[in-house]
């Protein structure tokens, strides 16, 4: 494995990986490495064990651009070296660790990208700014790989669908690929954040998988009203934790349109607070 904080190095490596015939695959991260980014690597290599069809780069890049004055930038967990060897044995062929300099050599970026509407809400609207920093990155990231495919989790699926919009609006030409989230045996979705929870914060925490798991039964059972499910997820996560709910939320999942009857394929989507650590989930159901 390739390791390089520079564009231009970065830039050279995939040219000749391109030459070779090779399809170049992007896996954006902010680092920290758990098998929720690491089972993304091992789909990309999958079947491609001498490294002959696809070229896996992964970024780590803790952007500053995507976080609020009052959240954890500067708290935000990173190892370089034990990401380094996480990745190489995944089998990541070129990881891409540029400093804040390199991505923002005037020290800010004049130039944003602002993914109205699919932005405005959910997340966004608790967190401004933020999609607006991830689109910037993501779009600036495409134009220094070029890759053919990037990937995405499923457990931002707000962020996924923000990219999307991008990707079409502005005709970038590269496909898109969402990977399921990978989950604790109890159900919590790996996350870098969860290194922040007190063992009581982490016993609680699968009441958000539980309670949206609950309410996809719920939904295949038959219920369709919204205020129904969002009622029974509040209050099983009332019940079982301290955790404080930002939100839940029952939207489209192919555009995170609002629903006013539960219908075809929709995301439960929500933001819980263990203290300071906010964490987020959801889960598509199809009706
Ligand atoms: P992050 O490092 O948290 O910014 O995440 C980088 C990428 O990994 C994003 O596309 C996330 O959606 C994805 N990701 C993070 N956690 C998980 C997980 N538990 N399962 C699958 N993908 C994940």
């Amino acid at each position: 494995m390739k390791i390089t904080e520079y564009i231009a190095v970065l830039r050279e490596n995939v040219k000749q990986a391109r030459n070779q015939g090779k399809t170049i695959v992007l896996i954006p991260t902010m680092g920290f490495l758990h098998y929720g980014h690491l089972s993304m690597v091992e789909a990309a290599r999958q079947g491609d064990e001498e490294h002959e069809r696809n070229y896996i780069v992964m970024s780590i890049f803790v952007n500053p651009l995507q976080f609020g004055p009052n959240e954890d930038y500067d708290r935000y967990p990173r190892d370089l070296i034990r990401d380094s060897r996480l990745a190489q044995e995944a089998g990541v062929d070129l990881l891409f660790v540029p400093s804040v300099q390199e991505m923002y050599p005037e020290g800010e970026s004049l130039t944003t990208v602002n993914v109205t509407k699919v932005s405005a809400e959910l997340c966004g609207a608790h967190r401004p700014g933020h999609f607006q920093g991830v689109a910037t990155v993501v779009n600036k990231l495409f134009n220094i790989v070029l890759p053919d495919v990037a990937y995405f989790g499923q457990k931002d699926y707000q962020q996924f669908i923000v990219i999307k919009q991008m990707v079409k609006d502005l005709n970038i030409p590269l496909k898109i690929a969402l990977m399921p989230t990978i989950r604790e045996a109890d159900g919590l979705a790996l996350s870098s954040r969860n290194s922040y929870l007190n063992p009581e914060q982490r016993k609680q925490a699968p009441v958000l998988f539980n309670s949206l798991r609950n309410a996809a039964e719920l939904i295949q059972a038959g219920e369709r009203n919204p205020e129904v499910i969002l009622n029974t997820i509040e209050q099983r996560i009332r019940n079982e934790s301290d955790g404080q709910i930002e939100y839940i939320e029952i939207r489209k999942a192919e555009n995170l349109e609002k629903v006013e009857k539960i219908n075809g394929s929709v995301v439960i989507a929500l933001a819980v607070h263990f203290g300071s650590t906010r964490l987020i989930d959801n889960i598509i159901v199809e009706v």
